[in-house]
């Protein structure tokens, strides 16, 4: 629900964006096929060129084709998760069968950057997307409590130019919010008029328009309304099965489709996907930070009994025939790009639906429902999309997650499989467990060489926020600090580009980038800083951590001294300290500050 903004500074550094080009002819032989909608025995697929030529291929071996095996497996068309947030990991999903990801709000940078990749046909190595770029809501409303200005759409505002602008940019369809809040969190919501508005204005652009919504009545009023589908169902212990199927026969005669959700609503019922994480098939092929984030969710305490309404309501949406597709909202705590799908169509049998029901909800259903060509089928003159996993998931839906082979744009994706692999490989074994002595005087700024060092650790880094999509800039400088050590210079240029621009000077206090340290010897960090008078950021990160967190000091043109102690990083465990940086943003804008002599202290 909630589109969880940056984490780490680095994307995992096994991570290869590109795999290695396969992309003659492969022939998958004697092999089960789930086509994406119904499953044939003993069938051979033919692939050639990045398209499936022959779904039932009957001829010998073409001269020059890799052969591949399939006796015992399925061959399965390449899933689709439809209800992301893509900001980082766009590797990750390809790892687990997820070669299509449709993306429900996303920077609009991110958004253009893989549009262009895929235009180009330069995506292999990630998950194609198809995103909703920024969502439609009102001034106030869900989707702006990131500190970076979105448009929003005042009561009875020009819903057709907001509709126009958000086509421009590059949205595939149109995202719309209804939500009053979460917890104790309120959002003003647009309301039932202007929903209806955008819409129309988005029917008149020939585009698709969907509607989050979290109650019931939202529901109604967005179907009412003619939205296109639901993002998210709503939980809630009980709900009056008569309401259920009303609401599901509203649908059906809407012609609309649901996306319950049910990996980011059972997060927020405190519920956690102990099925991935004790699966050595999913949770050892995610790295540390990865594995925290689906174990962390939302909800502080279990309440699985706030998940039977979405249940019923999916089973009565799949009597009634209408379209049910399997998205996770990963990007969200309790989530994770790729793995999290797999436990959706499980959650999706659990809610009553058949294991072929639930895949056709992550292949054939999302394409045909948001219009995605000619993908999610295994057919003649399809995308060769594909996925071979060991037995049958038309019996057992979890056999998904016995991957043997990944195929985009027939292209086997295996190369960026094995990288994840030695990542998390290597991460394992470089896991030391052991506090971190630290260095007599704490002073982790040095400088060596006229280099800017440190005691340990992967060292100091310009950290921005560039490697998500934004576009901000910095340049730091570092020289002799008076009472030693280095003082660094940081010239930030912070722009609009990404939900939560910053720049900065980051220090890797891990082994490796991602590897979290051991710093529970420390109680608080000191430096000494001026500035130019505006305020700045001291931010930590743990492993694991979906958001970093920040706690803001002041640079005035006179040096002084600021001690933050780690308590202050609500979530932050000192035991597994990734990051400490020194940012500026998130507002845009020119920024120039320095900081000296930083410290690890115990007091
Ligand atoms: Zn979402």
């Amino acid at each position: 629900m909630k589109p969880s903004i940056l984490t780490s500074l680095l994307l995992a550094a096994g991570l290869a964006c590109s795999a290695t080009a396969f992309a003659g002819t492969t022939l998958v032989q004697d092999v089960r096929v789930f086509d994406g909608m119904s499953a044939h025995e003993h069938r051979s697929v033919l692939v050639r060129d990045g398209v499936i030529a022959d779904a039932d291929y009957r001829g010998q071996v073409p001269a020059g084709a890799r052969v591949v095996e399939g006796r015992g497996r399925t061959l399965l068309p390449g899933l689709i998760d439809a209800h992301v947030h893509t900001w980082r990991y766009f590797a990750l999903p390809l790892v687990f069968g997820v070669t299509t990801q449709v993306d429900m709000f996303t920077g609009v940078p991110v958004m253009q950057r893989i549009g262009k990749a895929m235009a180009e046909g330069r995506n292999q190595g990630e998950a194609d997307v198809f995103s909703a770029g920024t969502l439609v809501t009102a001034p106030g409303g869900h989707g702006t409590e990131y500190p970076v200005p979105i448009p929003t759409l005042e009561k009875g505002g020009d819903a057709q130019a907001f509709v126009d602008a958000r086509i421009a940019e590059g949205s595939h369809f149109i995202k719309i919010v209804m939500e009053d809040g979460f917890g104790d969190h309120h959002f003003n919501s647009l309301d039932i008029a202007t929903v209806k508005a955008v819409i129309d204005a988005a029917h008149k652009r020939g585009k698709l328009a969907v509607v989050h919504i979290s109650t019931l009545d939202n529901a109604r009023a967005a179907l009412e309304a003619g939205a296109d589908g639901l993002a998210h169902l709503f939980v809630g212990a009980k709900i009056a099965p008569q309401e259920a199927d009303s609401l599901a026969r509203l649908a059906q005669a809407k012609g609309a489709f649901v996306v319950p959700t049910f990996s980011v609503l059972e997060s927020i019922a405190g519920v956690t996907p102990r099925d991935l994480l004790d699966d050595p098939q999913v949770a050892g092929l995610l790295d540390i930070e990865e594995r925290g984030t689906l174990q962390t969710g939302y909800g502080p305490v279990p309440r699985p009994a706030i998940l039977a309404a979405p249940k019923m309501v999916t089973a009565a949406m799949r009597r009634a025939g209408v379209p049910v597709l399997a998205g996770t909202d990963a990007g969200n705590a309790g989530t994770q790009y790729g793995a999290s799908l797999h436990h959706e169509m499980a959650a999706l049998v659990d809610a009553g639906l058949s294991p072929r029901e639930a895949l056709v909800a992550a292949t054939s259903a999302p394409a045909k429902a948001f219009r995605l060509g000619k993908r999610g089928r295994i057919a003649a003159g399809y995308k060769a999309d594909l996925l071979l996993v060991e037995g049958n998931p038309l019996q057992d839906i979890a056999a998904t997650r016995r991957i043997v082979e990944v195929w985009k744009d027939g292209e086997s994706t295996a190369p960026v499989r094995d990288a994840q692999r030695r990542h998390v490989a290597q991460e394992n074994s470089a896991r030391s467990g052991q506090p971190l002595a630290l260095p007599a005087d704490g002073r982790i700024s040095l400088l060596k060489d006229g280099k800017l060092a440190s005691p340990f650790g992967t060292g100091w880094i310009p950290s921005t926020d560039k490697f998500a999509g934004g576009v901000s800039t910095v340049k730091l400088a570092a020289q002799a600090a008076q009472e030693g050590g280095a003082s660094i210079a940081i010239d930030a240029q912070v722009k609009p580009g990404f939900a939560y621009p910053w720049a900065g000077a980051a220090f890797m206090p891990g082994a490796q980038p991602l590897l979290g340290a051991d710093l529970s010897a420390a109680r608080v960090i000191r430096f000494r800083v001026r500035g130019d008078g505006h305020k700045y950021m001291l931010t930590l990160a743990s492993s694991g951590m979906a958001i970093p967190r920040s706690v803001p000091f002041d640079a005035d043109a006179e040096w002084r001294e600021v001690a933050i102690p780690f308590s202050a990083f609500a979530g932050v465990d000192p035991a597994t300290v990734t990051m400490i940086g020194f940012n500026a943003g998130p507002q845009p804008g020119d920024y120039r500050f320095e900081i000296a002599d930083v410290r690890l202290a115990d007091r």
